[in-house]
């Protein structure tokens, strides 16, 4: 590889055969983050894709090595994420023979995969990459896998007779047909209660700048999906994501930029949305077109290239959407009574601190233009309607996948990236205490490439719900824990915060608003140190009441 290389990072964990693969990496100017286990190495490797839009890769050993990163593959895939990951395997004279750590990789890594190949010979290795990156990112972006056998790696080769070629171009922009753009304006130039739903697909293609015209230009109410957060910033006018429920179910019309009618949009169907909702798809994977909802018209392309396409279309025939319509009434009074009612919450003096008090500090004293990566399910939902986005590409969370135990590796990927394109953004990572369990050992990893993330626990002792320190002892009474600890349990009032203090990073323990904001305002002034601060919340603290029975998903 050439010093051009538009691999930038590599995470991994090294091992037989493929720590000569990391040197090598290092050698050419790549740089090697080696982490703790191989799930988080990949979530890490997968999140460079997102927000690079330039696959990151995952270098890991083989069998069990490789095993781990499925995780990481099936969730990049599921988001539309690019990612290369790179496994060493067993040798090839000593396949199927019971070789050390042998494992059908290639074919295990076609189901999570959307290319899985063993170069057939050192001489096609720079074709095989080529090719891995570029089917990486070209139409809908995904995980493929690259299975590089040990007898390969200290081989000899004729550097005449290695096939160099030339890493692939940017993705091709692709735009809709004419007629689809013009029977869509008409479509939303009739709507009397539209909707803008936008999806972590429009965050990725860098859509914000004519995704904020078109809102601006034509008045439309937006709604971003979680990721999509600050793709136009949360404090637009224009978004209701204070009054999600109601914008879903009345919309008569609905352009959705870059989200799939997944479970995390109610598969665009009732009793969530109108039966006679219209919805405008705007999405790069034509398959995707038509999924649960037949669409009213479909728009195959980029979402920047056809927002602006529509943006054309709106110029000749201009359309401003009034403010002071009945839809905006009706939006702007659910906004105002549910921004009330977590108000009410989030002032609550009472101790143990509930989910609406921790967040409403955190937002008072983080900085704005922070990385926010969270997840956890009630800390993820609470926090994602209670803290601000303002930019594009700033919020990385459990996706498509539902995935827990993403946070740590997302946030290690985000600040590497961060330091070389934008060092003065921090990276705020909020975990549930649950969520923070399945990596937490990789806060090694951040104190060891000094990477000034803060990490928040909201401790609530468990999954869901935990038990304080009285209950958890009556529970006991009862005998073996196997047998009488509540499955949602952890231990109540676990210092976290050690396992930072423990490798030099500053860990805080707080109970009261005071000693939270003092840990925040403290951790965020220092800005070269990574710190975690534990935050112990009322282990029975829940999200508000949900005012439809069929609310009751995490993602809601
Ligand atoms: P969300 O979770 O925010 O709802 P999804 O991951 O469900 O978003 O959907 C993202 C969609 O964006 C996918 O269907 C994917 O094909 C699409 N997509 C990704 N990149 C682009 C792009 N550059 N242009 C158009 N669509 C894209
Ligand atoms: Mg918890």
């Amino acid at each position: 590889m050439s010093a051009t290389i538009n691999v930038e990072y590599m995470f991994g964990i090294v091992g037989i055969p493929v720590t000569e693969i990391a040197i090598a990496a290092q050698a050419v100017g790549i740089k090697y983050v080696g982490m703790r286990n191989e799930q988080a190495a990949c979530y890490a490797a997968s999140a460079v894709g997102y927000l690079t839009g330039r696959p990151g890769v995952c270098l890991v050993v083989s069998g069990p090595g490789f095993l781990h990163a499925l995780g990481g593959m099936a969730n990049a895939t599921m988001n539309c994420w690019p990612l290369i990951v790179i496994g060493g395997s067993s040798d090839r004279n000593q396949e199927t023979m019971g070789a050390f750590q042998e494992f059908p990789q290639v074919e295990a890594g076609r189901l999570y995969n959307k290319l899985s190949v063993r170069p057939s010979s050192l001489e096609v290795i720079p074709a095989i990459i080529e090719k891995a990156v570029r089917t990486s990112i070209y139409g809908r972006p995904g995980s493929c896998y690259i299975d590089i056998p040990g007898d390969f790696v200290n081989l000899q080769v004729n550097k005449r007779s290695v096939k160099y070629v030339e890493c692939c171009l940017p993705p091709p922009i692709s735009t809709a047909e004419h007629s689809a753009v013009s029977k869509a304006a008409s479509i939303i130039a009739h709507s009397k209660q539209p909707l803008l739903i936008i999806g972590k697909g429009a965050a990725y293609s860098h859509a914000e700048n004519n995704i904020r015209k078109l809102v601006d230009l034509c008045g439309l109410p937006f709604l971003p999906t979680p990721m999509a957060k600050g793709v136009v910033p949360d404090n637009h006018p224009n978004c209701v994501a204070a009054a999600r429920s109601t914008a879903l179910q009345h919309a008569d019309v609905i352009i959705l930029l870059g989200a799939r009618l997944n479970w995390i949009l109610h598969f665009g169907l009732p009793p969530r949305f109108r039966h006679d909702v219209k919805v405008i798809q705007i999405d790069i994977c034509a398959e995707e077109l038509g999924n649960n909802v037949r669409p009213a018209a479909i728009l195959l392309g980029d979402i920047s290239a056809v927002t602006k396409q529509l943006l054309e279309e709106f110029s000749k025939r201009p359309l401003k959407y009034p403010s002071n319509s009945e839809w905006w009434k009706r939006l702007r009074d659910k906004i105002t009574y549910n921004e009330e009612r977590s108000k009410g919450l989030a002032l609550q003096k009472s101790l143990p601190m509930n989910y609406y008090t921790v967040f409403h500090h955190i937002r008072e004293l983080i900085p704005k233009d922070c990385i926010l990566v969270s997840e956890g399910a009630n800390t993820m939902d609470i926090g994602r309607t209670m803290v601000p986005n303002y930019y594009p590409r700033q919020r990385l969370d459990a996706g498509t996948f539902g995935t827990m135990g993403v946070g740590l590796g997302f946030a290690i990927a985000a600040a590497m990236v961060a330091k070389d394109r934008t060092p003065e953004k921090r990276v705020i990572c909020i975990e549930g205490d649950s969520a923070f369990g399945f990596s937490g050992m990789e806060v090694e990893t951040i104190c060891r490439y000094n990477l000034p993330i803060l990490i928040i626990v909201v401790n609530n002792n468990g999954i869901y719900t935990g038990l304080d320190a009285d209950s958890w002892k009556e529970v006991l009474k009862f005998g073996d824990p196997a047998t009488c600890v509540p499955p949602v349990s952890l231990l109540p009032n676990s210092h976290y915060e050690k396992i930072m203090s423990a490798f030099g990073g500053k860990g805080y323990f707080v109970k009261t608003p005071e000693e939270l904001q003092n840990a925040l305002k403290a951790s965020v002034a220092d800005k070269q140190t990574p710190s975690l601060i534990n935050v112990m919340i009322d282990p029975q603290s829940e999200r508000k009441k949900q005012e439809f029975p069929w609310l009751t998903r995490s993602n809601l």
